[in-house]
């Protein structure tokens, strides 16, 4: 287990599409482990794998009730729309309003390969829209409400 560097700004990184898991292996692990130590150190709900520098679809998902392992994650559905604040571990210091769906369907494959579905509305809709975004290179800011701006927060 191992914390690793959160790429952030305009590391070309961000910008690039992540390629599907073919193998479920111990370096599988390995990653998803060391992406959980991230998150925790970094104090966020969700870090996709690019973010640590691995271009492969992988996403962890932790707000507070047990961390979600999201391997090759697609999203199926969607219903309605939200507009909420966002931010991102990659853009530090950084939030910006942006317009998601209100609630979204998502399978994914567990560590072990097999598919699970998953609900979720809200706060976790967002959080599913944000990190799969990041597996195509896109981020928050890309999907901005109707004439929002990025703001900074201070620390
Ligand atoms: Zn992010």
């Amino acid at each position: 287990m191992a914390i690793r560097k959160i790429r952030v700004d305009d590391d070309p990184i961000l910008r690039k599409k992540s390629r599907p898991v073919e193998v479920f292996d111990d370096r599988l692990f390995q990653l998803l482990d060391d992406m959980k130590d991230t998150l925790a150190k970094a104090d966020g709900i969700g870090l996709a794998a690019p973010q640590i520098g691995v271009l492969r679809r992988v996403v962890i998902i932790d707000m507070g009730d047990g961390c979600m392992e999201l391997i090759n994650p697609e999203i199926l559905e969607t219903k309605g729309e939200q507009m909420e604040d966002e931010a991102c571990l990659s853009l530090p210091h950084k939030a910006g309003k942006t317009l998601r769906p209100m609630a979204v369907k998502v399978r994914a494959q567990n560590r072990n390969g097999n598919w699970v579905l998953y609900e979720g509305s809200e706060l976790k809709a967002r959080c599913f829209c944000h990190e799969i975004d990041h597996l195509d290179g896109k981020l928050y800011t890309d999907a901005l409400a109707p004439g929002e701006q990025v703001y900074r927060v201070e620390e």
